[in-house]
């Protein structure tokens, strides 16, 4: 008998996380890495945050609490979320979980049997695809299109839907691509679900970046769409928004208290309830007045590197990268880079044990990580299946403006070394 499940053998993963050894390894020799793998904002938490949680930890805060989240904080949230959307959300729909990410595999076992589908943005947030194989559920990427902006709209979504449709996840602003739908893209995405999906598939909108918009835009919900709030989980949370990864606050708004349950239960069976002194710094990041001019101060920064980092792309040959409208990351085309150095050759003659689990692009990452101290993340890292032939690296710009120039310094001067590049993939140390 196996040691490990069929089950578990089906999970994926987040590479942001997974490449950390590695990049331990290269700055063990003594080399500075420029980090531009994790989705993590570099400011510290606010000063009023941090307050907060300090006096509730005095306060002896310290016990379980509420396995769906303690009321003060849904409350703050039911007002903040529904506020914003124009929606009337009650407490009893609020969920808190340890991060925005466990919502995302909770909704795929609160709403799929195994052979339903799922249907999520490729490139997208690596969870949507690993939990799919987990689960027995079938994945079906809709992959985003550049020319697109890396949006979408229905009548890209309209051929994937089928009786077996169970979840739709959306994702804007979005990780990896930074990409934003717009109001009309948003309405025909939803026209479509109303009249191609029957009433129980449920659309999971991940809203973790809604603060992180650039040059004054600003955030739309599909669940302020009329007929959309009954069929929408919104999800979000504090790790973005707040500069507090570390925090583990996230929070979904379901379209009924009984879907809320479920994932009550799920928070029971998993962890009983998130860190009472944690979940009142949230409510006081959610409320305080400080917070929006907080906020601003660091999407401004993001900007800022962002217009740097998308022009030093684009000045090396073989680069094509769009300037993203949210989060914080962007995604260039490296196709033209992958030639220049020989990447895709290379990468055809990989032995069939290395092949499956790489790609032109995650030659590039390895050899800018390995050789050039460069932590980047490859196309496979937001989902693999269909990626091939798709060449792109997602860069994240949450690290500081000094580092990111070095950063990219770093990528023009790799772009020259094809010598290099061959001689890295010959050696085959690391290759996927
Ligand atoms: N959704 C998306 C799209 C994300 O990018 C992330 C974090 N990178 C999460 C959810 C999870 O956030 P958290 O760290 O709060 O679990």
């Amino acid at each position: 008998m196996a040691l490990l499940s069929r089950r578990v053998q089906q999970i994926g993963t987040e590479n942001a996380f997974k490449i950390g050894p590695y990049i331990n390894e290269v700055a063990a020799t003594g080399r500075k890495v420029i980090r531009c793998n994790l989705g993590e904002p570099d400011f510290p938490l606010a000063p009023y945050i941090r307050e907060e949680v300090k006096r509730q930890l005095d306060a002896d805060n310290t016990h379980y609490v509420d396995p769906q989240g303690i009321p003060p904080l849904r409350e703050a949230i039911a007002a903040e979320m529904g506020a914003r959307r124009g929606l009337d959300v009650t407490p009893d729909r609020v969920v808190v979980f340890p991060g925005g990410k466990p919502p995302i595999g909770f909704s795929q076992q609160v709403y799929c049997d195994p052979g339903d589908e799922v249907i999520y943005p490729s490139p997208g947030f690596p969870i949507y695809e690993s939990f799919t194989g987990y689960l027995g559920l079938k994945p079906v990427p809709l992959h985003l299109d550049e020319q697109k902006g890396f949006a979408f709209n229905g009548e890209d979504l309209a051929p994937l839907i089928t009786p077996r449709t169970k979840l739709i996840i959306l994702n804007f602003p979005s990780n990896p691509t930074g990409g934003v739908a717009s109001r009309a893209q948003l309405e025909s995405i939803a026209d479509v679900i109303l009249s191609r999906a029957p009433a129980d598939v449920r659309i999971y909108s991940d809203e973790i970046y809604e603060n992180i918009l650039f040059d004054g835009s600003r955030h739309f919900s599909i669940a302020s769409l009329p007929g959309m709030a009954e069929r929408t989980i919104i999800a979000s949370g504090a790790s973005k928004s707040y500069s507090w990864t570390g925090g583990r606050i996230g929070w979904a708004v379901l379209p009924t208290a009984k879907e809320a349950l479920m994932f009550k239960t799920l928070n029971i069976n998993y962890f009983s309830c998130v860190a009472g002194y944690n979940q009142m710094g949230a409510k006081i990041a959610i409320e305080s007045p400080e917070s929006p001019p907080t906020i601003e101060r660091m999407v401004r920064a993001f900007q800022q590197r962002r217009d740097h980092v998308v022009a030093a792309l684009n000045s090396i040959e073989g680069i094509r990268c769009q300037m993203p409208k949210g989060a914080f990351y962007v995604f260039p085309n490296i196709a033209g880079l992958c030639e220049r150095l020989g990447a895709l050759e290379l990468y055809e003659k990989l032995s069939s044990e290395v092949k499956p689990h790489s790609s032109p692009s995650t030659l590039v990452q390895m050899f800018l990580l390995f050789r050039y101290g460069v932590a980047v993340l490859d196309r496979r890292a937001f989902g693999a299946i269909g990626a091939e032939g798709r060449h792109f690296l997602r860069i994240s710009v949450a690290t500081a403006l000094e580092d990111l120039q070095v950063g990219m310094q770093r990528i023009s001067e790799a772009s020259e070394d094809r010598d290099g590049f061959a001689e890295f993939v010959r050696e085959g140390r690391r290759l996927c």
